[in-house]
């Protein structure tokens, strides 16, 4: 009897690639072609170290949205490696050569991500989500939603805003969550003011903290638990729309309403 053949099974890695005081490089390679993709390369020296230290081959670039720390690399990176650049039509980034819409879907080193318009921190903004990736679902938002947060609304208002967490919210449960800044303790700081007796926070909040007692990072995390620790993903709970009419001091008639409260007062918060 002949033996089967077995074929190696590409396996994607994902990495943190650190950048700046507290941004996430997210870097995903297949261990066998040797292959890497990195999201939001707002810095080229790290990416390049790390690619170099590995021995990976850059075939692409992913951006979700325009701000310096999230595409200030791309121009070294593609004068070394040549590769394409995925990311959203926008006016303040030249180097897109692949203009990804809502719904637009990209295949790459086998995994096949779904385009998710998500604006309100940026008008630009979009975020790449693949179902089928080893181990679960995964997401690439930027800076729309961190873990225990969301991002601030530089460019658009908190309807929109709201709509764009809503939308990832309702992604598969298990969907792992990488965002690209590392504020989660100051998130659920100002969660745990929000929502001082929700258990599964207080728990998050210690084990976030023992995270980073070690220096590891505290993602990805997944959208089960930003649904249940996440204040911005909360707005029609009743214990956050209470707080925030106790913070506003009037009636929030609806979830916008509260959305607006809690941004505007996590703005103003320091630990
Ligand atoms: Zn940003």
């Amino acid at each position: 009897m002949l033996e089967p053949t077995t074929q190696p099974i590409a396996m994607i890695q994902i990495i943190p690639i650190s950048a700046f005081d507290d941004n996430y490089i997210w870097c995903l390679y297949d261990d066998i072609s040797q292959q890497a993709v990195v999201v939001d390369p707002g810095d080229a020296k790290p990416v390049i170290a790390a690619l170099d230290a590995m021995q990976l081959d850059l075939v692409a670039i992913l951006i979700t949205h325009h701000h310096f720390d999230h595409t200030g690399g791309i121009d070294e990176l593609v004068a070394q490696y040549k590769v394409p650049v995925y990311g959203p039509r926008s006016d303040h980034i030249d180097q897109i050569t692949h203009h990804l819409a809502e719904s637009d879907t990209l295949s790459i080193m086998g995994l096949d991500f779904i385009t998710l318009e998500v604006p309100g921190h940026t008008l630009d903004h979009i975020a790449l989500y693949c179902e089928q990736a080893d181990g679960g679902p995964i997401l690439f938002c930027g800076d729309t939603l961190f873990a225990g947060g969301c991002g601030r609304l530089f460019e658009g208002n908190p309807a929109m805003m709201l709509s764009s967490l809503t939308k990832l919210a309702e992604l598969s449960a298990d969907t792992r969550v990488y965002c690209a800044h590392e504020y989660t303790l100051a998130n659920l700081a100002f969660a745990n003011a929000v929502e001082p007796d929700n258990q599964a926070l207080q728990q998050r909040i210690s084990q976030a903290t023992g995270l980073r007692q070690q220096g590891l990072p505290t993602l990805p995390s997944t959208i089960a638990t930003e649904i249940a620790t996440n204040p911005f993903l909360r707005c029609h709970q009743t214990a956050v729309i209470d707080r925030a009419k106790q913070h506003r001091q009037d009636d929030c008639a609806d979830s916008t309403a509260v959305f607006a409260t809690i941004r505007g007062w996590k703005d103003n918060f320091s630990v």
